[in-house]
């Protein structure tokens, strides 16, 4: 039997089928922890694919030449570079094994970008024996990459990372990129012949914005389209603008119950009523000193709910529009220029789902029941404040009757704060030793970007469906990491250096 935690706090997250089939089948479910461990991340490949035909249609629809580059940081899996790849979309690498690992699936100067934050000696050198764009972001990169690709006797294609736009009269801080303002001056004379960088091909510009403003990245990109057209007067042949990532995804089911949702925390951490999160946690919010109670501070999560989200968001930014009145798409048509996107966790949308076993259950001191999982919160982990979507709990054995239980979530790392979700949770019934939890589309970030191997736990196993018409069963579903044994691409390249 499946459940959803219900009560006054909802947050029903939005799902798929194929994840009710799986979880309707508690055989596999029991199958694959027995085979894997607990906790396993099981990813839906067809789900991607929809993902990356939405954004297509919108290219599609407004007569542009787009491309989508996969943020491979937003999830580990090898599967999702490969299949991102047989699709026909790029992948965006931000390490030298992400590039490593992508060119390996056939990844080219064609649809292969690096954007990393670093980039070691190593990385460059791989990406320029191959031919791939470096987004550069600093002068001391230029130098590096410029001195590399003279060794190697190669021309290195680079993009150049912007930031500083002014929007609205403020300026968008950024410790990314050369500043727009301050710095496009000197770009422009290293970039105005070969004599500064005569080992680098300038071929497009990038930005990548924090937050998920609409507006900011209109406006980024018309002042990039501007920049562009300024260094296109000085010779340089320019292929693309490439906007980076950061489109809005929507998690939630109901506006309402995300209303409902801040509205009880806010009155909970001014004690106006019960508690709803472990240790009365605000989240961020934060109660105001002295005689008036009011709430400080705001919710430090992601916006878990958006109306504007996926290719709805991405058609609002082509359709941004300049002083003129003249949309992002119409320039970049009249610039004739590769719209390039980012984007990493909303590619992932409905593509993942972590699974995880339960060890044992308890009452503290307080009266609260805690649960154990067989996980831990670095397998679970948001870079905000919490990952506010209800999980469901599958039980082995039908309960006789419901007993309505307020629980929270606890993991093994020996460490207080290992509560998996802050929130309290109610369930029609206390889950026991054996039953699984199941945490929905946790695919973008959140099941291990940030995991980490403390007390030597293993990392957890990433699984995967590539076929939507097989049905589920434990044989159809594959371990991502079987692909590590075909990793060659670094005996390669050192064959081709010496
Ligand atoms: C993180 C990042 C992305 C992906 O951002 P999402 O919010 O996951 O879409 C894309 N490009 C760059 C340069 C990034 O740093």
């Amino acid at each position: 039997m499946i459940s959803k935690a219900m009560g006054q706090n909802q947050l029903t997250p939005i799902t798929s089928t194929w994840m009710h089939e799986l979880m309707n089948d508690s055989g596999i479910i029991e199958g694959l922890c027995e085979k894997y461990g607990s906790p396993i991340n099981l990813h839906h490949i067809p789900s991607f694919r929809k993902n990356i035909n939405a954004y297509q249609e919108v290219f599609k629809k407004f007569g542009i030449d787009g491309q989508i580059y996969f943020a491979r940081k937003a999830n580990k899996c090898q599967i999702l570079a490969k299949s991102a790849l047989e699709f026909g979309i790029g992948v965006d690498t931000a390490s030298y094994r992400e590039l490593e690992q992508a060119i390996n699936f056939g990844g080219t100067g064609a649809n292969l970008v690096s954007t990393a934050a670093i980039k070691t000696e190593k990385l460059l050198r791989l990406a320029i024996v191959k031919n791939i764009p470096v987004i550069i972001d600093n002068l001391d990169e230029l130098q590096l990459a410029d001195k590399i690709a003279g060794e190697m006797e190669e021309r290195c294609p680079i993009g150049l990372r912007l930031s500083g736009f002014q929007v609205d009269g403020d300026k968008l801080y950024s410790r990314f990129g050369f500043d727009i303002e301050k710095d496009l001056y000197n770009l422009k004379v290293w970039f105005s012949d070969k004599t500064t960088f005569p080992n680098l091909k300038l071929a497009g510009f990038h930005f990548h914005l924090d937050g998920y403003s609409i507006e900011e990245r209109g406006e980024a990109a018309i002042q990039t389209l501007d920049v562009i057209q300024e260094f296109r007067q000085q010779g340089n042949n320019l292929e693309f603008l490439d906007i980076g990532g950061g489109i809005l995804m929507n998690y939630l089911e109901s506006k309402k119950e995300w209303e409902d949702f801040q509205l009880n925390l806010q009155n909970a951490v001014l004690g106006k009523n019960e508690p709803i999160t472990f240790n009365n946690n605000g989240l961020g919010f934060e109660s105001g000193k002295g005689k008036n109670l009011n709430i400080s501070g705001k919710l430090k999560t992601y916006p878990y709910f958006n109306e504007v989200n996926g290719a709805n968001f991405l058609t609002q930014v082509l359709s941004y529009k300049n002083k003129e009145g003249i949309s992002v798409a119409e320039l970049l048509n009249r610039a004739d220029i590769q719209f390039r996107i980012e984007p990493g966790r909303s590619l992932l949308n409905q593509v993942g789902l972590t699974i995880a076993k339960v060890a044992h259950r308890k009452r503290d001191a307080k009266g609260n029941w805690l649960v154990g999982l067989e996980m831990n919160m670095s397998q679970l982990k948001s870079s905000s404040a919490d990952f506010l979507l209800d999980p469901f709990v599958i039980y082995q054995n039908e309960p006789e009757n419901t007993n309505f239980v307020d629980l929270y979530f606890t993991g093994a790392y020996c460490l207080e704060q290992d509560v998996l979700l802050k929130r309290v949770l109610k369930f029609s019934q206390l889950p026991a030793r054996g039953d699984f939890v199941v945490f929905v589309n946790t695919a973008g970030y959140m099941m291990h970007f940030y995991e980490t191997e403390a007390h030597l736990f293993d990392l957890s196993q990433n699984l995967f469906v590539e076929n939507s018409r097989e049905p589920l069963s434990i044989e159809t579903i594959t371990n991502d990491s079987d692909f590590d044994s075909e990793n060659s691409v670094e005996r390669d390249v050192i064959v081709q250096e010496s």
